[in-house]
C-alpha cells in the first residue's frame, strides 16, 4: 500500500523520523500554498525553490509538486493515488497548527490518517514545563530543562522505495541577491567546514561582525535540510555556547507555540497600548532610511545595507538594528518586521519575531525604553 510523505519544512532524507515511519512504498509530495508562497519574498521563493530542487534530486526525481490549498489538495491526492495515510513532521506554529488540523478533518472524511512523527526541533515546543506546569519566559531556566529533557539520537531506518505520480514542474525564481547552495548535502557540507574551521573559536568569534565565525545554517535549520537533533549529535560538551544557540531556536518556538497571539502582537500586551510610538510623515522618513540603511549611525547602516545586498545579516547586527529601530526611531516592531520578511530569505517566524520582540528580547528591549519615558511598572 501506498503511503504519502508530506514534505514541509523538512527536506531532506537523512535523520527524518516521519519518513522512516511512512512505510515502504511512499509518494512524497510538497504542496505550494498561496497563503504561505506569495507573502515570501523573492530570495526566500527562489531558496525554498533550490532546496526542493535538491530533495527531488536525492527522492530520484519522485517528487510531485502540487499548488493550493493543501486543504483541497492533499485528499485529492490521496484520492488520486489511493493512499492509506499521510505523513508529516508535525508543525508547531500558529497557521501550520491550524492548517494541520483542517487537513487532518478532511482526510477523515476519507477514513486515512494524518500521522505526526516528529518536529522541526530537538525538543518539541510544549513539552518544557516549569514545575508548576506553565511554560518559560525566560531562557536560563528553559535552557536548563531543555538539556535535562534531552533529546532522541538521529533516526536512523532504511529508506523506502519512492512511488510517483503526475507533477507541476517547480516555479522558476530569480532571486535578487546570490543565495548560498541549498539543500540537504550542501547544509552538512557547511557543517562540516564550520565544525572544521569555526567551531573551535565560535563562543569569542560569533560576536564578531567583521569574521564569518558563523556556521550560516539558520536556512537549512528553517528548511530543515538538517535537523537541529544531527547537530547536537556533533557537538561536545565543550560546544556549550553552540549548543546554547540550538536551545534559543527552540526557546523562541516554545514561546510562539505557548503565545500564539504574538505573531501580530507584543508578547506583553501593555506595550501595545502604552508604547509612545512615532508616527506622521518624520517617522515614515526615519523608517524608509531605516530600511535603506541612510540613518547615519555607521553600524546599522552597514547591517541594514549588507542585508538587502546579501540577504543576511550578523546576529549581534540584527541586534542593534532591531533595537535602533524600536528603542531610538520609536518605530513599531511588526513595521520592521514585515520589512524584514520581505527580503531576508533566512527568516523564520519564531526568531524574527522573538529575536526583535520577544522574551527576553521583547522584555529587555522594550522595558528600557519605556522606563526611560512612560515609567510603566515592572510586573
Ligand atoms: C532582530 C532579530 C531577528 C532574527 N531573525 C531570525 C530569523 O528570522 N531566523 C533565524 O533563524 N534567526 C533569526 N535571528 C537569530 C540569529 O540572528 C540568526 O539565527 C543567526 O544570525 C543566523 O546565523 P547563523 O546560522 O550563522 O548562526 P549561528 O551563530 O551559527 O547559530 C547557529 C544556529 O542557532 C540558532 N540561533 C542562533 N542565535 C539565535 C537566536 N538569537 N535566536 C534564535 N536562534 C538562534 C539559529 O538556528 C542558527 O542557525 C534573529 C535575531 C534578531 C536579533
Amino acid at each position: 500500500m501506498t503511503s504519502i510523505m508530506w514534505f514541509r519544512r523538512d527536506l531532506r532524507i537523512k535523520d527524518n523520523p516521519a519518513l522512516i515511519q511512512a512505510g515502504s512504498e511512499v509518494l512524497p509530495v510538497f504542496v505550494f500554498d498561496p497563503v504561505l508562497w506569495d507573502s515570501a519574498g523573492d530570495s526566500r521563493r527562489a531558496y525554498l525553490v533550490n532546496s526542493l530542487a535538491a530533495l527531488n534530486e536525492s527522492l530520484g526525481g519522485a517528487l510531485v509538486i502540487r499548488t493550493g490549498n493543501p486543504v483541497d489538495v492533499i485528499p485529492a491526492l490521496v484520492a488520486e493515488v489511493n493512499a492509506d495515510a499521510v505523513h508529516i513532521a508535525a508543525d508547531f506554529g500558529p497557521y501550520g497548527q491550524q492548517r494541520d488540523l483542517d487537513v487532518e478533518a478532511a482526510l477523515a472524511t476519507l477514513s486515512v490518517p494524518l500521522v505526526r512523527t516528529g518536529s522541526p526541533y530537538a525538543v518539541a515546543p510544549g513539552r518544557v514545563l516549569k514545575s508548576d506546569g506553565t511554560p518559560f519566559r525566560v531562557f536560563t531556566p528553559f535552557y536548563r530543562n531543555w538539556a535535562e529533557h534531552g533529546w532522541r539520537a538521529p533516526a536512523r531506518g532504511s529508506l523506502p522505495t519512492f512511488v510517483s505520480a503526475p507533477s507541476e514542474e517547480l516555479p522558476v525564481v530569480e532571486s535578487p541577491v546570490d543565495l548560498p547552495p541549498a539543500g540537504e548535502q550542501a547544509a552538512w557540507k557547511r557543517w562540516k567546514q564550520f565544525k572544521k574551521s569555526a567551531l573551535a573559536n565560535y563562543s569569542e568569534d560569533r560576536n564578531r561582525p567583521d569574521l564569518d565565525g558563523t556556521s550560516m545554517l539558520s536556512h537549512s535549520l528553517k528548511y530543515g535540510e538538517i535537523h537541529p537533533r544531527s547537530l547536537l549529535a556533533e557537538l561536545a560538551p565543550e560546544d556549550l555556547v553552540y549548543i546554547k544557540e540550538i536551545c534559543w531556536r527552540e526557546f523562541y518556538a516554545d514561546i510562539l507555540f505557548n503565545n500564539p497571539q504574538t505573531v501580530s502582537r507584543s508578547l506583553d500586551a501593555r506595550y501595545d497600548s502604552i508604547m509612545p510610538w512615532a508616527t506622521g510623515p518624520e517617522a515614515e522618513k526615519l523608517f524608509e532610511a531605516w530600511c535603506e540603511g541612510r540613518t547615519g549611525y555607521p553600524i546599522v547602516d552597514a547591517g541594514m545595507r549588507q542585508l538587502v545586498t546579501t540577504g543576511w545579516m550578523h546576529n549581534r547586527v540584527r541586534m542593534i538594528t532591531a533595537s535602533f529601530l524600536i528603542k531610538d526611531l520609536h518605530i513599531p516592531w511588526q513595521r520592521g518586521q514585515s520589512f524584514l520578511c520581505s527580503i531576508w530569505w533566512t527568516v523564520t517566524l519564531p526568531a524574527i519575531l522573538t529575536g526583535g520582540n520577544g522574551p527576553p528580547g521583547a522584555e529587555q528591549m522594550p522595558h528600557l525604553f519605556i522606563e526611560s519615558s512612560t515609567r510603566l511598572p515592572r510586573e
